[in-house]
Parts: structure tokens; C-alpha cells; sequence
């Protein structure tokens, strides 16, 4: 109680400054999926705290490179400078993401990945002598809280209260889909039509480039799309002259099924951020990689072509261990079939959701991508619907789960070491919650 208090006499928290917001709840330590309280209650973490333990909570080996690397180099300042962590590093991501991008550029968060891939995508066209200073992005979108990063933003619920006076930005509908829409391909042509009527009416002010979350949006309510999709908007962008960047900050490292969405799209994008499960979501680190050709255009005799970013903690050495140990236990523990099994346990409990004329009318769009598994819950009564999301989250927190709803949008996202019962006492509550709020 103590704890609650001083926390309450003092801190800040992201998003929960509703009046009736419970208080925080004081967690010790935490192991796997498992979350456990000052007073020694268990909480099963199935968002893998905001979408960043890949691997779960505390993994040895990642808390074993961390403690070694801090004693030996804790941080140096990255102009001018270099060390072993943030080579291996950029190495070994550069393998693993192929497809020629290879240069890396480390800064803090997935915020941040995305401020420095607009700025790489601004300034390249700059520096090549044709100024672009427009930019595309989806409706729906999220990609952080920084002004950049909110200005490419789609979900205006996260941004509202402020001006978006900085990036001149042009919004496409993003296409989404769901298990048997029968209107996939209406709701493609549509996305694609509409960036046709926008690159038509804004020929004299021609777009640097276009960022997506490729195969799922987030935080603007799981929405996904289809591989398809994302091949035509690549060759049209291309053909435009449009850089494309794929915000990979939530589906990268496993999150669909592949280490990265891309890898199952048939596209790759000349820019991907990076951040989250980098680490094995131990420490805030994120990575903006590119194509070597637009690393090329920054080589110059001016010091006014290079890139004008640089964070106080750009390659910090204990991040980058952190994530070099992380990416080698994909390996080491074929993470992989991790998420394959993960899914398919997903695709058998959603299957009550998808099969038959809307079996559970209230359950609506079930949609599972790799790890990732949702539902939005819809409800024909306005008022009622407006209640449903806060009596989901008591529901959870009740059952000591941290499942947390999106809005009206229920999601599973577990660590890839959760166990199948694990999963199940998850899914058994998202039954038991539906058939309570169809009662
Ligand atoms: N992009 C995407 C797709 C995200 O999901 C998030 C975080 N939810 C961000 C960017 C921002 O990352 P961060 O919160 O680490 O700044």
C-alpha cells in the first residue's frame, strides 16, 4: 500500500489518468510469462508487457550478456567512436533481415526509429537535389509519440489534444481484413485508388515517402492486411519515386511467424524500424535500417548532408549485447516453431469466432497473424458498447491476466515461452468474458 501511495504522491503513467483508473499494481519480479507482485501474486503477461519480452521476462542468457557487457564498457559517445557490441550487432541484423538492407542507424525507442527513417527519407531526396517534403501514411497507423512519429499517426485518438503543425502528411485507408471478408479485394482497390487520386492532385508536391505497418497495424486496433496488398503499393510507390518504409517496431522479431513481416510479404521496403523485441525487450533500443544505396546519398563534402541525428544514447553497448544475445536465441531455441505452435493453438481457439454465420454475434472480425490474436467485440447498443472496454479490463485484472484491450479490440500477444496452458487459461477467460457480455 505504501508502495501505491508514494507512486500515486509522485509518478506520471502513460494512459491511465481516468479518475476511476485502479491503482498501479506494484509488481517485484517477473520470470517468462509470469509477473509476480510485492505480495506474491501471480500475473500471467499475455501482451508481453506492451508487445516487447520476444523471448519472455528475465531470460538468463540476455540478463548474462547484460550484466558482462556493463561491467566491462557501459557507454561511449557513438560520433566518432566505435565497439564491438554495435558491430556485431549490425552484422548479424543485416543477415538476418537479407534483402540488402544492411546499414544500420541505433537510436532509442521505436518513436525515435521511426523520427530518423522520415528524416533519412526527407534528406535523401534533399541531398539528390529534388526536395520532397511531403510524406504518406495509413489510416489507423501508429507509430509513437514523438511529434514525427505522431504527425504519420492514423489513430487521431492518440493525438488529438495536439497540433499537427509539423509533417505535411496525405492518408490512405488501409485495407482491413479479416478471417471469410468477403470484401478483401473492394477494400484493396479502394486503398489503392485513393493513393492514386492523392499522388494525382499533389504532382507539384511530390511525396518522399510512405510508412506502414506491414501485415498489422497495432496500437490503432490489430487491423491486418493482406501480403497482396502490400506488393501492389510497393510497385506503385516505386514507380512514383517513393521511398517505402515499413515500421516493423511491433512485428519484428517473430511477431508473424517469420523474424520479420516483410520476409512473408514478397516486398522489401528501403527502410525498416526496428525496436521492441530487439532487445528480447529488456532495454530500450531501436534500429533504422536501409538500403546501401540511400546510405549513399548522404556521402558528401558537406557537413550539411549528413544526417542531422544523433542521440545521447545512439548504439548504447548494453542494448546492443542485450540484442545480439536475444538474436542468437532465435536460433538457439528455434523460437520460430515457437510461434508456429503459438498460432496454431490461436487458429484452433478462434475457430468457434470464425466458422458458420456469425456464431458469437458480439465476437466480430477474428483475425490471428504469427503470435498475434483478435476480436473486436461489438455490441448494437451504443451505450453499452461504450462500457464494454473498461468491464474487460476489470474482467482481466480480476482473473490476475494482463490482457489489455485495445478499445473494443481483444488481443493476445504472448512471449514465445508461454505454454499451451498458459495460452488456453487465456483463451478460456476471453470464452468466459463473451459469454458473460452475450448474456
Ligand atoms: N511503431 C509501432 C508499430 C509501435 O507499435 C510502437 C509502439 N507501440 C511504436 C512505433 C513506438 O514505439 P515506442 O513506444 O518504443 O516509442
Amino acid at each position: 500500500r505504501d508502495l501505491i501511495d508514494s507512486d500515486r504522491r509522485c509518478l506520471w503513467h502513460p494512459y491511465t489518468q481516468e479518475k476511476t483508473a485502479p491503482d498501479p499494481i506494484p509488481i517485484a519480479s517477473a520470470r517468462d510469462a509470469t509477473l509476480t507482485t510485492v505480495d506474491g501474486r501471480e500475473i500471467l503477461d499475455l501482451i508481453s508487457s506492451w508487445w516487447v519480452t520476444a523471448h519472455g521476462h528475465g531470460h538468463p542468457v540476455i540478463a548474462e550478456a547484460i550484466a558482462q557487457q556493463a561491467r566491462t564498457l557501459e557507454q561511449v559517445i557513438f560520433a566518432g567512436f566505435t565497439h564491438q557490441p554495435a558491430v556485431d550487432l549490425a552484422q548479424q541484423l543485416g543477415a538476418a533481415l537479407g534483402h540488402g538492407l544492411t546499414r544500420v542507424f541505433f537510436s532509442d525507442d521505436g518513436s525515435t526509429a521511426v523520427e530518423v527513417a522520415l528524416k533519412m527519407a526527407l534528406h535523401a531526396h534533399q541531398n539528390q537535389g529534388q526536395p520532397r517534403p511531403r510524406l504518406l501514411a495509413f489510416e489507423g497507423g501508429y507509430h509513437g509519440d514523438t511529434w514525427g512519429a505522431m504527425s504519420v499517426g492514423g489513430s487521431s485518438g492518440y493525438f488529438e489534444p495536439y497540433l499537427r503543425n509539423g509533417l505535411d502528411v496525405a492518408f490512405i485507408p488501409y485495407p482491413h481484413t479479416w478471417m471469410g471478408d468477403p470484401f478483401v479485394e473492394e477494400k484493396e482497390a479502394l486503398s489503392l485508388l485513393q493513393l492514386e487520386e492523392i499522388l494525382l492532385h499533389n504532382a507539384q508536391t511530390p511525396f518522399a515517402a510512405c510508412v506502414i505497418e506491414p501485415l498489422i497495424q497495432g496500437a490503432g486496433g490489430m487491423r491486418v492486411c493482406r501480403p497482396e496488398f502490400l506488393q501492389r503499393l510497393a510497385k506503385r510507390l516505386k514507380e512514383a519515386g517513393i521511398l517505402l518504409i515499413f515500421d516493423e517496431v511491433m512485428t519484428g522479431f517473430g511477431r508473424t511467424g517469420s523474424l520479420f513481416a516483410f520476409q512473408q510479404c514478397g516486398v522489401t521496403p528501403d527502410i525498416i524500424c526496428l525496436s521492441k523485441g530487439l532487445t528480447g525487450g529488456f532495454l530500450p533500443l531501436s534500429a533504422t535500417v536501409c538500403q546501401q544505396s540511400l546510405y549513399e546519398a548522404f556521402l558528401g563534402d558537406s557537413f550539411n548532408q549528413a544526417l542531422a541525428h544523433g542521440h545521447s544514447f545512439t548504439a548504447n553497448p548494453i542494448g546492443c549485447a542485450a540484442a545480439v544475445a536475444s538474436l542468437q536465441l532465435f536460433e538457439q531455441e528455434n523460437t520460430l516453431s515457437k510461434v508456429s505452435d503459438i498460432s496454431s493453438l490461436h487458429q484452433s481457439r478462434m475457430r468457434r469466432y470464425a466458422t458458420g454465420k456469425r456464431p458469437h454475434p458480439i465476437a466480430q472480425r477474428p483475425r490471428v497473424v504469427g503470435s498475434m490474436a483478435a476480436l473486436d467485440i461489438v455490441a448494437e447498443d451504443a451505450g453499452y458498447q461504450a462500457e464494454i472496454g473498461d468491464r474487460m479490463k476489470r474482467f482481466f485484472r480480476e482473473k490476475d491476466l494482463l490482457i489489455r484491450p485495445l478499445g473494443n479490440t481483444l488481443y493476445l500477444l504472448p512471449p514465445y515461452c508461454v505454454t499451451p496452458e498458459q495460452l488456453h487459461r487465456g483463451w478460456d477467460a476471453i470464452d468466459e468474458l463473451i459469454e458473460q457480455l452475450e448474456a
